[in-house]
Parts: structure tokens; sequence; C-alpha cells
């Protein structure tokens, strides 16, 4: 080579030297990628997110060991499809309620019907044909409360939870579970931290309504007592409200389509392991193991954990990281779901006749079997001989037999469902776990539930964003109403 061509050859490499890193690094921060571990409904609603602001170019990859939907899943029984995890949406839910329009799926309404609550010998209440009688019923057994309650969840709860949807589509993110709960209303924090029987007491509820309502609604939703936390309890009692649906066809159908919506590959595989690396490039190495058992490994600019990060949920190993991030301690509760096809025996809840055996039994006694009891429609609304009933163990054979004369087809599901809600301190476990690398699960031990997971999605989604992007000033400060501000500056 000439010593000019030399010269010229010499000037490029320096201009490529020079140059390109930099020209590399800014097409990486624009397009980030991004590897979520779990393809439940957390995953996947982050996975949207994500996508909404980024845009298309980002390449975004969701770990999924099992099946996409996680703990929103079917179970077949006889020809019926029903309902096993996750089944009931409040209508105030907006991420669910939107997915669902957004998808092109339909709402299917899985409220009403008569309902008895149970004591383990015999009925406290049971509802009646005619909704007058079952109204005096209810103002006979729990006075004022009865009319209270729905007024005071609105109020207390839904009026203040949903400033999280203008909270964030202003932007705004936060880097701890209470920090992001706070936002909605200060008051939240304190709910947190006293029992659910503690904050009705105070808000002037009634023993009886506690023990048996309240305590109906956590034993079905969570299988747990009046002794957990207030806010998770609050959700709960707004899980038995009217108005109540599910999506037609499978609740499922949300997570399955939000991944062709959010335009994400799926990798089979199940995580192991994600490395901090120590070269500039990418940032973390997730570990896996594909659907052939292979160990396999993938870079990185942003990783999101979106699974609960318990060993027996999921055991993920965290390397080379400056300060080591362990699994939280907080134990998971087992519940296991079990549907029967066949004739339901009315005298093991304390009924003679059948046709005075409610379809929706709630239970208000800890120490019995039964958490609750519900004759299901299938995922399309019709009508079935299902029944299904929630247990914190698995029912014996013998149980069974004593609840059912006569059955068909028997099927169970058991789940590590929710947090143990008596073992979650204060101590809530962050979103930000390194700095790009994130866990939307952390909502969790507030409060487990659909809406709760797209919640955190969207602030973990927000939080990537804003990091890689630098607007520090949307992280951890407070949301100022436009509304209530224009107020203030007419006074
Ligand atoms: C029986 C039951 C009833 C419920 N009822 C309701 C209800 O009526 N209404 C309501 O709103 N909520 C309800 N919930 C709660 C609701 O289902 C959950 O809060 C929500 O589905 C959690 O979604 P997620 O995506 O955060 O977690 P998951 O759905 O658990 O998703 C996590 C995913 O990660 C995958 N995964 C885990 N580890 C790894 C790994 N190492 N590598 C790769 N993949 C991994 C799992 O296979 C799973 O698919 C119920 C839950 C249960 C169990």
């Amino acid at each position: 080579m000439s010593a000019s061509g030399k010269a010229m050859w010499t000037s490029i490499l320096f201009f490529l030297a020079c140059f390109l890193p930099n020209a590399l690094s800014e097409e990486t921060k624009e397009h980030p990628s991004i590897g979520i571990v779990g393809g439940g409904i957390g995953g996947t609603s982050t996975a949207y997110f994500l996508r909404q602001l980024f845009g298309k170019e980002a390449k975004i990859d969701i770990f999924e060991k099992r099946q996409v939907g996680g703990r929103l899943t079917t179970i077949k029984i006889g020809d019926n499809q029903i309902e096993a995890g996750g089944t009931l949406i409040h209508p105030k839910n907006m991420y669910m309620v939107n997915f669902t329009k957004l998808l092109g799926l339909e709402q299917l309404d899985v409220g009403g019907g008569s309902f008895g609550i149970f004591d383990g010998s015999s009925m406290r209440i049971s509802s009646s044909q005619y909704s007058v009688v079952t109204m005096a019923k209810l103002f006979w057994r729990y006075g004022m409360d009865i009319y209270n309650i729905d007024s005071w969840i609105n109020e207390k709860l839904l009026s203040k939870f949903m400033r999280i949807y203008d909270i964030q589509s202003a932007g705004h993110a936060y880097t701890t579970v209470p920090d992001l709960i706070g936002a909605m209303d200060p008051s939240f924090i304190s709910y947190m931290k006293n029992s659910i029987k503690f904050v009705m007491k105070t808000s002037g509820f009634g023993d009886t309504f506690i023990d048996e309502m309240v305590m109906g609604a956590l034993r079905t939703n969570y299988g747990q007592n009046t002794d957990i936390p207030g806010f998770v309890g609050a959700v709960s009692i707004a899980g038995v409200q009217p108005g109540l649906w599910a999506v037609k066809g499978g609740n499922k159908q949300v997570p399955e389509k939000l991944v062709s919506e959010a335009q994400v590959q799926v990798i089979q595989g199940t995580v192991v392991s994600v490395q901090l690396l120590q070269y500039q490039g990418k940032n973390y190495r997730v570990g896996f193991f594909d659907a052939e058992k292979k160990e396999q490994f993938k870079d990185y600019d942003i990783v999101i954990v979106a699974t609960p990060l318990h060993d027996e949920v999921s055991e993920i190993d965290f390397e080379d990281f400056p300060s080591s991030i362990e699994n939280f301690p907080q134990q998971f509760h087992k519940v296991t779901a079990t549907f029967v096809e066949g004739v339901p025996d009315p005298k093991y809840f304390g009924v003679d006749n059948a046709d005075d055996l409610p379809n929706s039994i709630l239970t208000c006694n800890d120490s019995i079997l039964v958490n609750s009891q519900d004759k299901k429609a299938d995922v399309f609304g019709n009508p079935t001989d299902v029944y299904k009933f929630f247990s914190n163990t698995p029912p014996s054979e013998d149980d069974v037999k004593q609840m059912f004369t006569s059955k068909k087809d028997i099927r169970m599901a058991t789940f590590m469902a929710y947090p143990e809600y008596s073992t979650v301190g204060e101590d809530l476990p962050p979103f930000v776990l390194h700095d790009q690398l994130y866990y939307v699960n952390g909502i969790e031990l507030a409060a487990s539930a659909m809406e709760m997971s797209s919640i955190a999605g969207k602030n973990v989604a927000l939080l990537a964003y804003n990091h890689w992007h630098g607007n520090l000033e949307k992280i951890d400060e407070p949301y100022l109403d436009p509304a209530l501000e224009k107020d203030k500056t007419e006074l």
C-alpha cells in the first residue's frame, strides 16, 4: 500500500475509532434491548407499555417457562372450560378494561346470583329469591354497614386509587412499592401498616359485619383472615362488589394477545441467572435453559423480572452485582381450586333442601376446609354443573365424598397463589433492583390482582424509559394534578 493510501486508511480508522462508538451508542440509546422474565399479565403488560414508550425499534423478549398467562389460566372439566386462576375484574380496573377493548375482546358479566355465608355448621345469612327480602335480611343482621360499605370503598379506596391513571399518563414513576401506593394517597401507607379489621373498626363498621362479610371476602379472594393489612383487605372487599366481570372466552387471552400487540418475541425457557456484565455494551446477561433443556445466554441493556422472586415460585441467581440481590423472605400462600362436575350435598353447608343451597357460598370461619364455593358458568357464560371450591390445603377423597352426593368428574389446581399477608412487614421491595434491572412483582406484597400487576408493569416501563432518557424529574417526584393546580391559581 502506498504511503498516501496508508495515510487515508489511518484517517478512516481514526475517524471510525472516534465516532463509531458514539454513533453506535446513540443507536442503542434510542433502541434498547429488553429481556422480561415471566409472561403473566405483569410481564406482558410491561412489554405493551415498553413498546408504547420506546417505539417499534426496541427489541423486547419475554422468557416464559410454562405458558403465557401464568396465573391467568383455565381448566377443562367435562366439556367445559372454566377460569381456574385470576377470575374477577372490577369495573374500575381501567388497564384491564382498556386492554380488553384494544384487543377486540368482550366483557362477560359474572356477578349476581344467590349467596350465603357459612360458619362451619350453618348459614349465618343467605339471600332470598326476592331482592327486597334479601335487603331486609342484610339490614337486620348488619344494620347500616351493609349500605355504608359501597360508599366507603368508593371514597376511601377507589376514588384515590384511580389517581394512579392520571399519575402514570403524566409519565411519573416510583422506585419503591410504598412510594407508588403513597402517590395514590398518603392514607394508603397507614392502610398497609394496620389490619383491615382495625381500619374498618376505626371507620365505624361493626364486629358482625367485619367477622362475616369482610372475613368471607378475604377467605374467597386471598384464603386469609381479617388480620391482613388494610390496603389488600380493601382491594379484596372491592373484589366482591357489584359489576364484576371476566373476559369472554378466558382472561388468559389478554396476556396472550398483548404479546402480539406489543410485537414481542416469546422465548420458551426457564431463566436461572441474571449476571451483571463487566464490559461496555450490554448491561446484563440472562442465563436460561431452553425448551430442549440446553443452557443458553442472551445479553440485554434492560432486564425486567415479572415473576415473584420467591424460592418456591422462581429461583433466579443474581451474579456479580456490587450488593447482593436476594429473594424476598415473605411466605407465599398456597391455594387449591377443586372443580367438581356433580351434585352437591346441601347438608355439608347446613342446608336441608338442595334448592336452598346458594350458588355462591362465602365462609367466615378460618378453621374449616372450604374458603368458598361457587357454581360456575364456563368462560363464555354458559351454565354448567361444575362447582369450584377453594381450600388452603388440598381436600381428601373423603372430604369430596362428604360435599357431593354424586360426581362425574373432578379436577384440582394448586397455586402458589399470593403472598401470605400476615408475614408481610413494612419493608416492601423496590421496583429497581439495580441501575436498569427492575422487579414488577414487589407490588403483590401490597395487593395481588391483575390490575395491580398492570399498574406495576406501567410503573416499571416508565422507570426504564425515564432512566434510559435521563428524565429524572419524573421519578419519585410528587404528581401535581393540573386541575387542582389551576384551582389554586384561580383562588
Ligand atoms: C386462584 C387465584 C385466584 C385469583 N383471583 C383473582 C381475581 O379474581 N382477580 C384478580 O384480579 N386477581 C386474582 N388473582 C391474582 C392474579 O391472578 C395475579 O395477581 C396475577 O395473575 C399475577 O400476574 P403476574 O404476571 O404478576 O404473575 P404470574 O401470572 O405468576 O406470571 C409469572 C410468569 O412467569 C413465569 N416464570 C416464573 N419463573 C420463571 C423463570 N425463572 N423463567 C421463565 N419464566 C418464569 C411463570 O411461568 C408465569 O407464567 C388470583 C390468583 C390466584 C392464584
